[in-house]
């Protein structure tokens, strides 16, 4: 895997046609990027097809932003590992703080989603961060540390990313200091080291990045690339984003 992964979290924007509207810009855009970087498009499920169409025969990937941990059944409206996999996907999202919250989505289940995802060859990228509330009673690297704990339990490793996504930051324009971020994405490795060798993983920062809090946020030692929302609907600084400079004084990024 690159050092440094920048993701695209669209949610629920962009259908099949502005997919492929906004590909055609932003692909171009992208041919001068830094060898190190790896850019991942995450649409809505029905945009999919689209993104892997406009992205096929270029180093952009695309992932999904959900995935049901079991194999087939009757579900009715879900998706399966396996079927991500055939359609050519290679990375998920699971345990986005909306899932979490808005769809009830416990530790657990975040785990067998992950599980899943590994089974069947797409690489999780497993979203973790405390709330406000948490925050402000102390309760910020305990939460954070408990959700890594349950969410890794029995995965591969060398296949796996993980965003650190303070709840309160996300879609709030509120972004963690450098610092706070550096503090829990330290946990987090910590976190990973007592599961096996963790140097290959890569932690994300997500929450409210934009093109001008990129750079510092990129120069911390433990930020191994962004998950990036509401600022990665936009082609201009989406493309800002994956290209930030490169400010940091430490030989940051995965092994
Ligand atoms: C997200 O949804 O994962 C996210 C980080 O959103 P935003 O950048 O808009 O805060």
């Amino acid at each position: 895997m690159k050092s440094t992964i920048i993701v695209a979290n669209w949610k629920m924007h962009h259908g099949p046609g502005q997919t492929r509207r906004y590909l055609e810009a932003f692909v171009p855009l992208m041919k001068d990027l830094p060898v190190d970087r790896q850019v991942i498009i995450c649409p809505p499920s029905i945009s999919l097809a689209a993104a892997l169409e406009a992205t096929g025969g270029t180093p952009i990937k695309v992932g999904a932003q959900n995935v049901h941990q079991q194999e087939s059944g009757a579900y009715t409206g879900e998706i399966s590992a396996a079927m991500l996999a055939e359609a050519g996907v290679e990375y998920a999202i699971v345990g986005h703080s909306e899932r979490r919250q808005l769809f009830g989505e416990t530790d657990s289940l975040v785990n067998q989603k992950a599980l899943a995802l590994q089974n069947c060859g797409v690489l999780p990228i497993v979203c973790v961060g405390e709330t406000l509330e948490q925050r402000q009673s102390g309760e910020a690297q305990a939460t954070v540390r408990q959700q890594v704990e349950a969410a890794v339990a029995g995965l591969d490793l060398q296949r796996l990313c993980i965003a650190y996504e303070p709840v309160w930051a996300i879609g709030t324009g509120q972004t963690a200091t450098p610092e706070d971020a550096q503090e829990i994405h330290s946990v987090v490795r910590d976190v990973l080291r007592s599961f096996g060798d963790a140097t290959a993983v890569p932690v994300l920062y997500g929450g409210s990045v934009k093109p001008d809090s990129v750079d510092e946020l990129m120069a911390q030692p433990d930020i191994n690339g962004a998950l990036v929302g509401g600022a990665s609907l936009l082609v201009e600084s989406f493309q800002r984003i994956c290209c930030y400079q490169s400010i940091s004084p430490f030989g940051r990024g995965v092994e």
